[in-house]
């Protein structure tokens, strides 16, 4: 059999080809990237654009951060995978170095975002039925409306988003969907057989939303008084994206379980993990859970350096960048409201911007800002996400947040 290479350059030759073989799962702006550095991004026509998108925060530490691309090279040149059938030697001191950082005892690694919250679920029943005492099969964990946590069926089973949902039935059974922000809510569905309570500390899919204050300090009340775990989605939250190491003790507030993920393998591996005390963890036994990839050296590698970067909390620091970054991009935006704006959630260098809707859709907003040189996205409706590389500097902001501005007055 004789394959065919695809010859072509240019951005209408490469969609062609993923419109023609590629499932159409996805609708992307019209930007072909072909190279990436820090926070910017060149396409195949040799256009440059600011990414303020950063992979959904995956690369918090922008592209090509340099310590994350030399522990990789040299991981490639060592060993790549080994499976769990074997150890490796990146797996033993990735896990405790993560559980330093963090403050906690066990780690489960896995690779994506969904993984991490399948595995926290499950982790979840089995310690709600061997420590907590819940009748077999009749665990239940409720989860909040509005959020995001991935796309494997169980999780879009508890998904309130038609479109994420429909048509992939039937679901799975054991959970209960409560307003986002209302305690009174979480409270009452609150059963004998609750096992857990998932929820993201900031709903980033949602639009940057941020819960009414005291709201999570609420829900570790509840938990710990009904015996339930407090499992905190922080695959997007994590990792210096609100500033903090989690965007839940940015809130002043401990999970009993953190999933991480995205910016954990550094925008070069899919990694994510599942993180808890070893009560909770260590339900797990050999053959109850697993994965090929998960824990592989060279994404435990590239976690490590992660861990090196997300380590330094001084002036310098990731953390601190995220900080001061943040507060200009706050400053910047919020300037905006009243003039094509309707609001805008700001938290560390994460924001969701309401586009007044008589201007047009986030979607409009977003192919007209990339016209401009800047790559956002929009999620529902008229919003749209700003979540910039932490590195990226004050005169970039400053960059992204002019050329929004001139596209709303264009628009009005
Ligand atoms: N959880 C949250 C909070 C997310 O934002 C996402 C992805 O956006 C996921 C889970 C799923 O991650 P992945 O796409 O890596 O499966």
């Amino acid at each position: 059999m004789t394959i065919t290479t695809a010859h072509g350059t240019g951005t209408a030759f490469h969609e062609g080809l993923v419109h023609a073989y590629s499932a159409n799962n996805y609708h992307p702006l019209p930007v072909v990237v072909a190279r990436a550095e820090g926070a910017w991004v060149t396409d195949v026509e040799g256009r440059r654009f600011l990414d303020c998108l950063a992979g959904y925060s995956a690369l918090n530490f922008g592209h090509g951060h340099p310590a994350l691309v030399a522990a990789a090279h040299e991981q490639l040149d060592r060993v790549t995978l080994t499976s769990r059938a074997f150890g490796n030697d990146q797996l033993g001191p990735f896990c405790a170095e993560l559980s330093a950082l963090l403050g906690t005892q066990m780690v489960l690694p896995m690779n994506t975002g969904a993984e991490a919250v399948e595995s926290g679920l499950k982790v979840a029943r089995k310690w709600g039925y061997e420590v907590k005492g819940v009748p077999v099969n009749r665990a239940r964990i409720v989860v909040a409306g509005g959020g995001f946590h991935g796309r494997t069926t169980t999780i879009v089973g508890f998904s309130t988003d038609p479109d994420a949902r429909g048509g992939f039935g039937p679901f799975t059974p054991g959970f209960d969907i409560v307003a986002y922000g209302d305690t009174a809510a979480l409270r009452a569905a609150i059963t004998p057989d609750t096992v857990a309570v998932l929820i993201e500390p900031v709903q980033g899919e949602a639009g940057v939303v941020v819960p009414p204050a005291g709201y999570l300090a609420a829900v570790r009340e509840i938990c710990t008084a009904d015996h339930v775990l407090f499992v905190a989605d922080e695959v997007q939250s994590g990792l210096g994206r609100t500033g903090h190491l989690l965007a839940s003790r940015g809130a002043g507030v401990e999970a009993d379980v953190y999933l991480l993920g995205k910016a954990l393998g550094g925008g070069i591996m899919p990694l994510s993990a599942v993180i808890a005390s070893r009560d909770v963890l260590g339900v797990l036994q050999p053959g109850q859970h697993g994965s090929t990839f998960g824990g592989n050296p060279l994404a435990c590698a590239v976690g490590r350096a992660v861990v090196r970067l997300m380590s330094d909390d001084g002036p310098g620091g990731m953390l601190a960048m995220a900080r001061a970054r943040g507060a200009v991009l706050a400053e910047r935006l919020g300037a905006l409201v009243g003039h094509g704006v309707d609001a805008v959630r700001c938290v560390g260098l994460w924001a969701g911007v309401d586009i007044d809707p008589r201007l047009g859709s986030g979607r409009d907003v977003s192919e007209a800002l990339a016209e401009r040189g800047v790559l956002v996205k929009d999620t529902h409706g008229s919003t749209i996400r700003f979540s910039p590389p932490l590195v990226i500097t004050h005169a970039e902001i400053a960059m992204a947040v002019d050329a929004l501005r001139q596209v709303l007055a264009e628009l009005r």
